[in-house]
């Protein structure tokens, strides 16, 4: 006989002990399943709320609930995470201490944790042990490692197809971030567990700004990016080890806290900058794509990637490290031939060079998408949207056309008069006049074209060369030095006068820096509640967002909880953390309150004492200022649009002296001409007062 645990009492827990008001899609269909008993399949994205899944079902049902989870730094993570909670929990490792190991088994079958986390490897320790526990369920994250098909295949996850032979009644959860279809099906192939219910969320992670840009000049971009988010994590990654060095040496050079990290670096090394980075110590890794694998850290605000990932399936998982919290995170590529080159040369030497060719040639599309690119990532994974997203640099930024027949014509002409046997950047230099080496030792300054495109600079002229590379009118030959061949369309181009029309090149400008100060913008609240958090972790030794995850701290920001009822209202807050941190958090808001008087300009400090009363003598005196300045503050307050009576100050006969004069001054000589021309008859006040209502008059 199974309890029925309604959907109240689900809200009530979810509150109770994550702080949660709601669920995120998907997740109470998935609870809902596993109380019915039920097999499940849950393929969710990163960020999509997975770990609830199955953590939950755990508090609602008696027993214990298995994790099976691949890496150590995972099952750490989530464990410090669910105590912090108040959860009972633990993990278990071949690595750790046998007296730890020696309490865990205590802990267990005394029945004392709700969730026990454990790798594949161990598990063949537990076999007899969980036979005689009240195990209510097994959850198998990173469930994809159980097939070949998958792309990180772990021996060990073979075994767990036994699980449903040897524990029928207990119900089996599968969950992934990997949509692959074949994938899908071999999970459940071999986890025996054919009648799993699926559930599949939307791969689309919409808190994610997408954008692409060409890599010129690439250091520099990324400065300008940074320099306004100094306080966000963040994570650049990089093709070479010699490259992360390079590049965060130039940004540790300029002042900014980075660090690399490659899989050439010490382990201890490593690991330090990993741990660094999760506790919010360096904000900035440029990393291989080594980097990220099983880490959970929820705040990393941006992902830049400073060369073209070799797949789309790479890209996705790399940009979803960041946002994981749900708030606003960038993905920002840059997107270089130089680079497809040096990869399809690493792809030339694979087994599964035809796929691998494949997959790079879809990233390039996406790269070198003019529409929405949300659409096109999510098209990839099979989820078909029609509508644009306006969060990605297509929607928020589409690119304006101009006819451009002309000069497509000049570029088929330059690569047709070069036999189509030069790679792109000599054209650009030929059709640009270039006066160097390797043209006049190929004698390629007799060629007719030979600068018939000078008004153009180098490297946008290469953008519109890389523009009819996309729409199929050039195409690179990669197998022949990559040179640069006419497609038919070329012909028709050059000879039928086809009409060809070419995106105006966007300026990097500022769009994204204003965009990012708004996401940095403070006020400063939000900075204290962080090195609160920063502290607390460290005196317990856990990371940050163990504590509190960053939307919680905006959360607090903006409810500025004064007791703890309200501090219960913030998201992420239920029992356990309320009792705990309710009051240095408290205290903190609350000292900030008083920290932070309104603060109130002169000229309002002025006008109040005009409101309470005085005479503009009584408050030049009472502010030791001059009455000269005191008109000009209530003046300023007039223009601000407060209601005052400035004419009181200055007859219409005292304007109209001034009117004359402007008549007969300089302009732009400031007040002295008005001052001399009217004899001193009228102080600088009133003539900067007369002129104010003139200039009102007319505006
Ligand atoms: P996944 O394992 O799918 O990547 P997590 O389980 O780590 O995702 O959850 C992602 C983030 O969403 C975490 O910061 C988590 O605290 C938060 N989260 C999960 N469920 C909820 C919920 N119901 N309401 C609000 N936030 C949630
Ligand atoms: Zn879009």
């Amino acid at each position: 006989m199974i309890a029925k645990t309604s959907q109240k009492e689900l809200n009530t827990l979810l509150k109770i002990h994550f702080g949660y008001d709601s669920f995120l899609p998907n997740q109470l269909a998935v609870i809902n399943d596993v109380l019915a008993k039920n097999d499940v399949l849950t393929i969710m994205p990163t960020g999509g709320g997975k770990s609830i899944c199955f953590q939950l079902p755990a508090l609602a049902m008696p027993g214990t609930t298995v994790v099976i989870s691949p890496l150590i730094a995972l099952m750490k993570d989530q464990v410090d995470a669910l105590r912090a909670n108040g959860i009972p929990a633990a993990y278990y490792n071949s690595s750790q201490a046998p007296e730890v190991q020696e309490t865990i088994f205590e802990e267990l079958k005394a029945g004392a944790l709700k969730l026990f986390y454990v790798a594949p490897e161990s598990l063949a320790t537990f076999d007899t042990l969980f036979q005689d526990l009240p195990i209510n369920l097994f959850a198998i994250d990173e469930a994809h490692c159980i097939s070949s098909w998958g792309h990180d295949f772990r021996p060990a996850y073979t075994q767990l197809g036994s699980l449903k032979t040897r524990f029928p009644q207990v119900p089996v959860m599968a969950l992934t971030a990997t949509a692959d279809r074949t994938t899908q099906d071999d999970i459940v192939a071999q986890l025996a567990i054919p009648n799993a219910q699926k559930h599949l969320a939307s791969f689309d992670r919409p808190n994610l700004y997408l954008e692409v840009r060409p890599a010129q000049n690439r250091i520099q971009q990324i400065i300008d990016f940074i320099e306004s988010r100094t306080d966000e994590s963040g994570i650049i990654y990089c093709l070479s080890r010699k490259s992360t060095e390079k590049i965060a040496d130039r940004l540790v050079a300029l002042g900014f806290e980075a660090k690399a990290y490659h899989a050439g670096m010490p382990a201890a090394s490593r690991s330090k900058t990993q741990e660094d980075f999760i506790n919010d110590r360096t904000p900035i890794i440029v990393a291989t794509i080594a980097f990220g694998m099983g880490i959970d850290k929820s705040n990393v605000r941006w992902v830049i990637h400073y060369n073209l990932p070799k797949n789309i399936e790479g890209y996705y998982q790399e940009i979803g490290r960041g946002g994981r919290d749900g708030l606003p995170a960038n993905a920002l590529l840059f997107y270089s031939f130089a680079d497809v080159a040096q990869l399809r040369r690493f792809i030339s030497q694979s087994d599964n060079a035809e796929v691998e060719y494949a997959k790079l040639e879809r990233m390039q599309q996406f790269a070198e998408a003019l529409s929405c690119r949300r659409i096109a990532l999510l098209n990839y994974f099979g989820e078909h949207v029609v509508d644009n997203c306006r969060q990605c640099d297509m929607c928020t930024q589409p690119p304006m056309y101009f006819d451009a027949t002309l000069l497509t014509q000049k570029i088929c002409s330059a690569v047709a008069r070069l036999n189509e046997k030069e790679a792109m950047g000599t054209v650009v230099d030929v059709l640009r006049g270039a006066q160097n080496a390797q043209i006049f030792e190929k004698g390629l300054q007799h060629i007719k074209t030979y600068g018939a495109v000078k008004d153009i600079s180098w490297l946008d002229l290469q953008q519109y060369v890389i523009q009819l590379l996309n729409q199929g009118v050039l195409r690179i030959n990669f197998k022949e030095n990559a040179q640069l061949e006419l497609t038919p369309l070329a012909k028709q181009v050059l000879f039928e006068n086809r009409a060809v029309q070419l995106a105006v090149l966007q300026k990097v400008d500022s769009t994204t820096k204003k965009k990012a100060k708004k996401s940095t913008e403070k006020t400063g609240l939000f900075e204290k509640l962080r090195l609160l958090r920063q502290q607390l972790a460290k005196e317990e030794g856990v990371p940050a967002y163990v504590i509190f995850g960053d939307v919680s701290l905006k959360d607090m920001e903006a409810k500025l909880p004064t007791n703890e009822s309200e501090f219960l209202e913030v998201s992420g807050v239920g029992q356990a953390k309320l009792e705990k941190y309710a009051v240095p958090f408290l205290e903190a808001i609350a000292e900030h309150k008083v920290s932070v008087k309104p603060k109130t300009t002169t000229h309002e400090q002025s006008y109040q004492l005009f409101l309470d009363g005085l005479t503009v003598t009584e408050i030049a005196v009472a502010r030791g200022l001059k009455e000269d300045t005191i008109y000009a503050h209530l003046q300023k307050m007039h223009a601000n649009g407060e209601q005052i009576n400035l004419s009181q100050f200055v007859s219409e006969t005292e304007v109209e002296q001034v009117r004359v004069a402007r008549t007969h001054v300089p302009k732009a000589e400031g007040l002295k001409p008005y001052f001399e021309f009217l004899e001193a008859k009228l102080p600088y006040w009133k003539i900067r007062m007369a002129l104010y209502f003139l200039d009102e008059a007319t505006s």
